[in-house]
Formats: C-alpha cells, structure tokens, sequence
C-alpha cells in the first residue's frame, strides 16, 4: 500500500491538527489517544512515512526502528507504567482493523487489561 501523505496521522506531524505531545524525538512522536480503551493509551509513531510495521521493518534505518522502541520506553517512564506493567499493540492491515495508514504502536496501562484478544 503506497503511503498517504493526508492520513491524520501525517497531518499531526505536520502541525496541522494538535495533539497531546508525550514525548518527541528526532524520529518519534508519541501522544494521547484521542479516544482512550484504558487510562492511559498513548499512541507512538515514527516520523517517517510508514504504513504499517511491515513497511516499517522492510525500509526504516536502524536509528529510526532504535528509535521507536526507545520512545516506547519513553512512554513507559514518563506514565509510570514498568509495575505493574502495560500492553503494547500494532495493528496492520484490514484483518487488524487498522483504522490509520501511518505505522502506530499502542501504549496500554493504568488497569488491568485482561485477556490479550476476545474470543470469538
Ligand atoms: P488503529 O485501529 O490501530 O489504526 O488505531 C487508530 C487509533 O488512532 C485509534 O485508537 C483512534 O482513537 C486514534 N486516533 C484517530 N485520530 C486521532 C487523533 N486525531 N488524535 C489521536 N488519536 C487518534
């Protein structure tokens, strides 16, 4: 899938729609969900134009893909999260339900998050 320049994600790094900055870097940006499934959900993304973590692993440098996994743990100090311990996520793709087309890992926490998936 060829990256789309207006996903709303790609306009938050433009500065064109705000966000709740948690942590910035030279290649991440991490922030708040806009809508939240636990009390903490904070969203963290490269800078790059990446679709999914398979575009992202194909192509990213390795600073970049460094990058992102320290910005997790950026997210992880600054909302305390170590103990007792949060949930990280990364949807790719339509059997994902990935909403938004620029790669995003989910930071969980705050509660008990229960069993990894619903059963079906
Ligand atoms: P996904 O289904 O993995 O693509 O998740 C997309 C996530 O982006 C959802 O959790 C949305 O609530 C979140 N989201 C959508 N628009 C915004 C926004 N403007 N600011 C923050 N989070 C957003």
């Amino acid at each position: 899938m060829a990256y789309d320049d207006n996903n709303i994600f790609a306009r938050i790094l433009r500065g064109e729609i705000p966000c709740k900055k948690v942590h910035e870097d030279a290649h991440t940006l991490a922030f708040e969900d806009i809508n939240p499934q636990a009390p903490v959900h904070v969203l963290v993304i490269p800078k790059g134009k990446y679709v999914s973590m398979t575009d992202f692993a194909e192509k990213a440098s390795d600073a970049e893909m460094g990058a992102l996994n320290r910005a997790v743990l950026k997210v992880v100090e600054a909302k305390e999260l170590k103990e007792p311990g949060y949930r990280i996520l990364a949807n790719a793709g339509a059997n994902a339900h990935q909403e938004v087309p620029h790669l995003h890992i989910h930071v969980f926490g705050g509660r008990a998050l229960g069993p990894m998936l619903v059963k079906k």
